[in-house]
């Protein structure tokens, strides 16, 4: 673990919260899911309603890294909460 590796690799936002139903999704959470632009959801919105693909940007939907509590220290989640007014299409 060559702490080094890792200091180039564009930084995850980690937004606080579901774009479609505004839930919490705390860093740790194993429910938070995000494309490639970090538009993020939670597990249930992503299947259920997206099906796995974002509408945003119509990228696929992965479940987020976890970052570890250590790091959280040095490098914080982000507080912008993001929401789509309209919501999500069921
Ligand atoms: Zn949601
Ligand atoms: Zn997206």
């Amino acid at each position: 673990m060559l702490e080094s590796d890792q200091e180039n690799l564009p930084m995850l936002e980690l937004r606080p919260n579901c774009e479609c139903c505004d839930r919490d999704l705390p860093p740790d959470s194993q429910e938070a899911r995000i494309c490639t632009y970090e538009c993020t959801f939670c597990a249930t919105c992503a299947e259920e309603k997206l099906k796995g693909v974002c509408p945003n940007c119509g990228g696929n939907l992965v479940p987020r890294p976890i970052r570890p509590a250590a790091k959280l220290l040095k490098d914080p989640a982000s507080t912008r909460r993001v929401l789509k007014p309209e919501g999500c299409a069921a």
